[in-house]
């Protein structure tokens, strides 16, 4: 039986000095050394006991820590930067081989296999005892998140396992945007894509000044949960075109945003979408609810099924 608890170890601000691992600001490395802090982004992951996490960015491995002290069972971690694999080893030997370390891009990997497929659940049961965990840089964590969500949408790579859920950093106003709600300023094309098919929760932010170095922007602790049934009953690309155009024109009303979804000569299906829509086009997008890029995602889809050539027409 293994322990649950590390035993005693150099602490992480002594690891970088022990292995001279300096901050590339090529690859935007800020580090987190305080242990509270760690547990505090671990703990909004829900109750770890016995389950798997994989942890995206580790670096020197002070998430992993707390993730282990929280007793999970395994942990992956997909660490791009081979300088850590000293500290990780480390981690991994303290924790009695608890730690699989995958040097990679998390970008490119297969998320399919992270986990063993007997933790699988149906996507309608309660999800899985297995958990994505990731301070990543920043350049990285929102391509990502929108890789995943089209992944949630197709319940393709670690969502082939059931409801993974996710405990991600962001730069504080990307976590803003992907929690707003209706009619608030920071309302955007994420906040659609997100909460159509998750339950997002802006955790906690976490000052700049947190970070070794310090980076020029607070942080925020973002947590998803795939829902069972998505709010928008259409192909993700296509509900991304929608969200995407309605959005161009932040300030304008969304009429101006539907236009760009048709050619100039085709206002007709703009006039049916607002009128089966019954959405009034002087609105500003911000004020749409979920339910109206819903109606507008299937009088657009029922459109492009009786003219193909739209489903391809680009504004730009
Ligand atoms: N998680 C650690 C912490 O909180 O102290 C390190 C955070 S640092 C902001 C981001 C980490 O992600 C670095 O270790 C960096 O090498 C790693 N990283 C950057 N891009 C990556 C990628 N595409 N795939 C995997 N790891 C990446």
């Amino acid at each position: 039986m293994s322990r649950l608890r590390l035993p005693p170890l150099p602490t992480v601000r002594d690891i970088i000095q022990m292995y001279g691992l300096k901050a590339e600001k090529q690859l935007s490395q800020n580090f987190l050394f305080d242990l509270n802090l760690t547990d505090k982004i671990v703990r909004q992951a829900g109750n770890l006991k016995g389950s798997y996490v994989c942890e995206v960015g580790p670096g020197p491995g002070g998430i992993t820590r707390s993730i282990l002290n929280a007793g999970a069972k395994h942990v992956i971690v997909i660490e791009k930067d081979s300088r850590f694999l000293p500290s990780l080893q480390l981690l991994s030997e303290a924790s009695d081989g608890r730690v699989t370390i995958q040097l990679g891009d998390v970008l490119k990997y297969n998320m399919k296999k992270v986990f063993p497929n007997r933790l699988s659940k149906d996507w309608s049961d309660e999800p899985p005892n297995a958990h994505i965990i990731g301070n990543l840089p920043f350049s990285v964590s929102t391509p990502l998140i929108i890789q995943w969500l089209a992944a949630v949408a197709n319940r393709t790579s670690v969502f082939s396992h059931g409801r993974v859920q996710l405990t991600l950093t962001f730069q504080k106003e990307v976590a803003e945007r992907l929690s707003a709600g209706v009619g608030d300023p920071q309302r955007s094309r994420l906040s659609i894509m997100a909460q159509y098919l998750c339950h997002v929760e802006h955790c906690f932010n976490i000052p700049g000044s947190a970070f070794v170095p310090k980076p020029d922007v607070d942080v925020g602790v973002v947590h998803f949960t795939p829902r069972i049934e998505p709010l928008i009953h259409c192909p993700f690309k296509l509900v991304e075109k929608v969200v995407r155009s309605v959005f161009h024109f932040r300030r304008k009303y969304c009429r101006r945003g539907i236009e760009i979804l048709f050619p100039y000569d085709h206002q007709d299906f703009v006039d049916e979408v607002l009128e089966v829509t019954g959405i009034d086009p002087s609105t500003t997008p911000q004020w749409l609810t979920i339910d109206d890029f819903s109606r507008i995602s299937e009088v657009y889809m029922s459109i492009c099924e009786r003219y193909p050539a739209i489903r391809t027409y680009d504004y730009r």
